[in-house]
């Protein structure tokens, strides 16, 4: 399988990749780690003139600790992610979510920029940003904006960039105190997710629920925070009588897919049940 005939590009500064975006604009596409586009193209799903190869810009590869957030590059690979001690100690959830992407190549060639730029609705590490309520930075023609991970993914591999930005760095908060898990359910270790789940929870002193996210993948057109159950959950002991209250609102007014690895029934079922084993994992 051969892609169509393309320019390739490997700028060297940020300023040169997106002077290509503004000239090309749709017809061109950024490559990251590969790990989507390379197929997209060899399928003719993704038909660029132009290919704007990120690997020539230094610079957006790192994991640091900035207050009391952690900045990470966008070309920062899973692998690198998933071995980083500062984020094991401070962020713990996002080397948790990228441990379960793919395999060992996907891992090392795969960038936290390009998985959330892509936006598949069975992403692992768009569930982790979402209850992480992390910040992206796009770069444009006209600098930096900022946008919250709520408001990024707004369909089936859509977000809220322009096709002349770039995604560049993404900040998650320092964790604290606070527990997390996430989890999957796939046919096997290297799949995607049929459902896959974050938590995020702050316990008060009394080990009452002070805060819960609870972020969904697999299941929809898009990765979603199940906002009914998280308030449902808030103030509770997260005892089981309480997951179970909560569990059927995991799914609530969601337009739940149904394809060859799950049924939409099947889905909802399962959404349910990890409700009470990522958080079980959680405490
Ligand atoms: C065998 C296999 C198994 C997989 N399993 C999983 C899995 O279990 N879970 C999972 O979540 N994913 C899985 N994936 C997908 C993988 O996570 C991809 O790596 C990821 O979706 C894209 O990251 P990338 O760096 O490879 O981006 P690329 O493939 O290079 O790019 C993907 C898209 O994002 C755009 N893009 C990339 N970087 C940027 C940027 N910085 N700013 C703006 N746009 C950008 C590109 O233009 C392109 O449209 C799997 C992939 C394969 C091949």
């Amino acid at each position: 399988m051969f892609p169509n005939r393309f320019d390739y590009h490997r700028p060297k500064t940020m300023q040169d990749a997106i002077a290509l975006l503004v000239k090309y604009k749709d017809d061109a596409k950024l490559l990251a780690g590969g790990q989507s586009l390379v197929s997209m193209l060899k399928l003719r799903l993704a038909n660029p003139t132009c290919l704007v190869d990120l690997a020539g810009l230094a610079g957006l590869s790192y994991i640091r600790e900035e207050g009391n957030k952690i900045a990470i590059g966008a070309m920062t690979t899973y692998a690198e992610i998933k071995d980083s001690k500062l984020l094991q100690a401070k962020c713990p959830l996002l080397p948790k979510a990228a441990a379960v992407v793919g395999d060992v190549q996907v891992r090392n060639r795969g960038t936290i920029g390009g998985s959330i730029a892509h936006a598949d609705p069975a992403g692992d590490v768009p569930a982790a940003i979402l209850a992480l309520d992390a910040e992206i930075t796009a770069t444009g023609p006209k600098g930096d904006r900022w946008l919250q991970a709520a408001d990024f993914f707004e369909g089936m591999y859509a977000t809220g960039l322009a096709v002349d930005e770039i995604l560049t760095e993404i900040r998650v908060p320092v964790q604290g105190s606070a527990r997390s898990a996430y989890m999957k359910a796939a046919r096997r270790p290297s799949d995607f997710a049929i459902v896959g789940m974050a938590a995020y929870i702050k316990l008060a002193a009394d080990m009452t629920c002070e805060s819960i996210a609870i972020a969904v993948t697999g299941v929809t057109d898009k990765p979603y925070r199940a906002s009914a159950a998280e308030a449902k959950l808030k103030g509770t002991k997260l005892d089981a009588a309480s997951i179970e209250a909560a569990s059927p609102l995991v799914t609530e007014n969601i337009d739940l897919v149904g394809n060859m690895h799950g049924s939409a029934d099947f889905r909802r079922h399962l959404a349910g049940v990890y409700l009470g084993r990522v958080i079980a994992a959680a405490q």
